[in-house]
């Protein structure tokens, strides 16, 4: 078991046999996380996914562990579900899905895939195991900080922002510009609120039509999904991909047979 949150002595655990479990439909997490350490599973998980989709090279590595270690310290154990162990599920799955055939052709880049992961990672952070209507009916402080449009996302939302704003935790690598990054934060942002499930339908409704409009049906015409007619259509399009996606794997994470899913 690992001692610390050392870069190197984690980076050098994730080896290419263990990043190709990742990938794999049978890959149990709890196991991993006996082997690894609780504490260090969500850290690994993310990172070795960073380095599956050759994005590692965007963050410095000792502050984007010791980010998840953060965002670790702040999912509750006490939570059944909503905790560490179904981010990184989560995360797996939308790593799963960005890999499905096809995908690559869509025309997202490296910055997308790694606002998507970080995403998952964190989608859940601090979710103390209510629903929003409880808060809602209860006028919670959490209710009443957020408002009564998707309470706990809101939270999810703004504490992982809150965190990527402190400057021991600020991951995002040098060759990353302004821009890069206040479009990377906002991607987080929109995409960690569009896992409010009352939203489901009006974003697969979106998706649909999306297609339709791009004239996509059975895996054809991928290529033409980001519209870049301009900079607001062409970031439009690429949060609606990364809002379905990261919604698809937050649901199709229990849906795993249940030794894997618990
Ligand atoms: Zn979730």
């Amino acid at each position: 078991m690992l001692d610390d949150d050392n870069a190197r002595e984690m980076e050098a655990q994730l080896t290419p046999a263990v990043l190709a479990s990742f990938q794999k439909n049978d890959f149990n997490l709890f196991t991993f996380s006996q082997q690894v350490g609780r504490k260090h599973q969500l850290s690994m998980v993310g990172y070795g996914l960073l380095k599956i989709h050759n994005v590692h090279h965007l963050v410095n590595p000792q502050k984007f562990f010791d980010f998840m270690r953060a965002v670790h310290n702040r999912y509750s154990r006490e939570v059944a579900y909503h905790n560490d162990l179904h981010g990184s599920q989560c995360a797996l799955q939308v790593s799963q899905l960005l890999n499905q055939r096809g995908m690559n052709g869509i025309g997202l880049n490296e910055y997308d895939h790694l606002a998507l992961l970080v995403s998952a990672l964190c989608h859940d952070i601090g979710h103390d195991g209510f629903t929003n209507a409880f808060h809602k009916n209860l006028q919670t402080p959490r209710f009443l900080t957020f408002g009564d449009v998707a309470v706990q996302e809101g939270y999810h939302a703004a504490t992982t922002i809150f965190l990527i704003e402190q400057r021991e935790y600020d991951f995002f690598g040098l060759p990353m510009t302004r821009t890069a990054r206040r479009l990377m934060k906002k991607r987080i942002l929109c995409s960690i609120l569009d896992t409010d499930m009352a939203c489901s339908k009006q974003l697969f409704s979106d998706l649909q039509s999306h297609l339709e409009k791009r004239g996509i049906k059975d895996g054809a015409n991928f290529f033409n999904f980001i519209d870049r007619t301009n900079s607001d259509t062409q970031e439009r399009s690429k949060q609606l991909i990364s809002s379905a996606l990261l919604n698809a794997a937050d649901v199709g994470a229990c849906l795993k047979p249940f030794d894997l899913s618990q």
